[in-house]
């Protein structure tokens, strides 16, 4: 705009000034010439400041001054028989060509500022000018987010001569599907938005354009073709049900995307009115989770575990909890997802190891030489390379017996990294470190995986035991469990245990240990230093 701007100021100042300049070259005598003259050098100064003022307005108005003055200037010629205002009919023919011809060019221009370079489809400029068209028709329409989710590393694995083309390509087939139906713009490096009249189905068009990107893109590549598979996920908002203004429209069809990526089930979402506040509550755990240790603002919880067998004090568990600035505690269940997402979970685990240990060293008495301190480690940390070595290191530093010491690992731990796993468990071990395999039955653990791991500890998951009271089959199921742990030579610990006839239950199964309300809650660490106590008594 202001490249404009100065163009046509430049060029309004020209004209004034070629006319003036024509003015005094032709020493024209008549006074009434002389002034003609110089108001058709205004005329056309205005003209083009009306076009840079409002490009296309300007261009119709520009059109209408100069046609009235030609028609006032034949009308002089015609009816008076007058030749005086022919040289002005010239020039005004002058000045029309010269506007069309600028016209022209200013258009070309616009539509190059609208256009991604490279994809040919609408930038974020031309969505814009496109949206607030829309607004004004006051019509229904969709607005679908399309994101090409792993075309970051494409991009970084093969370049980006080759990402470029792979871009280009799903232009082209978005392109192929929505023909007419809708408009199509490419917002960012990898994110596309689809703007649809209310009278197609967005998802039928949306779906097609997701299968279709989806298929694999072969790029030519230095001789040998490249292909690579994209995984695109879409959230469509409606105008004008889920918000009237576009920046809210362009915000919730994005969340609404962002739900799709995080589900595994649906590559489409429509937004809703939850989903923002389920992510403005994500974001304000992310600020709890960056201030926490700052503000120190985690803390530990211990639950008892009990052998069945004469109700005995097996040992703790320790449960992280996240103390908000309004004094309200969040769960794990609540903010570890958001913190497995980043390099804080490793920080996380790390700060519930040192702090267990000390605290736990604090709770143990003298004839408490067989109590466990279990620790629940992420997958992301028991699976790193150094995971073992830092962990003998702060045993030192802490100064912790490691046989005290019982790690909680899940099954998606072996399923995502067997080997890394396998090995480290056999490290931890040697360490003297016990190692028990928590939430057993609630995933997919393979039964010939387990026969290979060497674990201590099998921990069925409460949804099994949900069921014992009335299902037939979830009771032979623990009871199986419960069997095959015996048979590897492990202790099993039925978790959640929340009335004493699962108790009773659990007992003629043959379980050895439980966790659960029924015994214990949680306990703040001075209650569970009071128990330790009195258990010894
Ligand atoms: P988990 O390791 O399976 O821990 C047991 C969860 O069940 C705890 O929830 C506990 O409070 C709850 N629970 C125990 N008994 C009962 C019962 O009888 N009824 C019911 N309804 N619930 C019971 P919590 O503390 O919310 O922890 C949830 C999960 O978060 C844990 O599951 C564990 O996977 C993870 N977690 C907790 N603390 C930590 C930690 O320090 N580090 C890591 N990496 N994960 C943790
Ligand atoms: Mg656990
Ligand atoms: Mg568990």
């Amino acid at each position: 705009m202001k490249q404009k701007i100065r163009t046509l100021t430049i060029l309004s100042i020209g004209t004034v000034s070629c006319m003036i300049l024509f003015l005094i070259m032709t020493r024209a005598t008549a006074t009434t010439n002389n002034f003609n003259g110089v108001l058709q050098a205004c005329q056309v100064a205005l003209c083009l400041l009306m076009v840079c003022a409002d490009y296309k307005k300007g261009v119709i108005l520009s059109y209408a001054v100069l046609a009235l003055s030609l028609i006032s200037s034949l009308r002089v010629m015609i009816l008076f028989h007058n030749m005086m205002p022919l040289p002005g009919v010239c020039n005004l023919f002058i000045y029309f060509i010269v506007l069309s011809l600028l016209s022209r060019q200013l258009n070309r221009k616009e539509q190059q500022s609208k256009t991604d370079f490279l994809t040919g489809l609408l930038n974020r400029r031309g969505l814009y000018d496109l949206q607030n068209k829309k607004l004004s028709a006051r019509a229904p329409f969709y607005l679908v987010y399309f994101n090409l989710k792993n075309f970051p590393e494409i991009n970084d694995t093969h370049g980006h001569f080759y990402g470029d083309a792979v871009l280009n390509t799903v232009a082209g087939r978005m392109r192929k599907i929505v023909g007419k139906k809708g408009s199509l713009s490419r917002i960012s490096g990898h994110e596309f938005v689809m703007l649809l009249s209310a009278k197609h189905d967005p998802v039928e068009i949306t779906d097609s354009i997701i299968t279709s990107i989806s298929e694999k893109i072969s790029i030519q590549n230095d001789d040998s073709n490249i292909d690579c598979f994209l995984s695109v996920y879409a959230g469509i908002a409606k105008y004008p049900d889920d918000a009237t203004d576009f920046e809210y429209l362009l915000k919730y069809a994005n969340i609404a995307m962002f739900h799709a990526s995080q589900s595994s089930a649906q590559r489409i979402r429509f937004f809703n009115k939850d989903m923002e506040r389920l992510l403005s509550r994500q974001f304000e755990i992310e600020q709890f989770l960056l201030d926490g240790f700052s503000r120190n603002s985690f803390y530990l919880d211990y639950q008892p575990q009990y052998k069945l067998d004469g109700k005995v004090l097996r040992g703790y568990e320790a449960l992280l909890r996240l103390r908000a600035t309004d004094g309200s505690v969040i769960l794990p269940e609540e903010f570890l997802p958001v913190a497995e997402k980043s390099d804080l979970i490793h920080k996380i685990d790390n700060y519930v190891l040192r702090n267990a240990m000390v605290e736990f060293k604090d709770i143990l008495t003298k004839s408490d030489e067989f109590l466990k301190l279990a620790v629940n480690i992420s997958i992301r940390s028991f699976t790193s390379p150094d995971f073992v070595s830092s962990l003998s290191k702060l045993l030192d530093e802490v100064s912790f017996p490691a046989h005290f010491l019982e790690l909680e690992i899940t099954e998606d731990s072996f399923l995502h990294s067997f080997d890394d796993s396998l090995r480290n468990m056999k490290a931890l071990r040697a360490m003297g470190i016990s190692i028990a395999l928590d939430d057993f039955g609630s995933g997919y653990t393979s039964l010939a995986y387990l026969t290979k791991l060497p674990i201590n500890l099998l921990k069925i998951d409460k949804s099994l035991i949900d069921g014992l009271e009335n299902q037939i089959i979830s009771r032979d199921f623990v009871h199986i469990i419960i069997s095959l742990g015996h048979l590897i030579g492990c202790e099993v610990l039925s978790e959640g245990v929340e009335s004493e006839h699962q108790i009773a239950l659990l007992r003629d199964l043959d379980c050895d240990c439980i966790q659960g309300y029924v015994w214990s809650m949680p306990l703040a660490y001075s209650n569970a230093k009071q128990l330790a106590a009195e258990s010894n008594e």
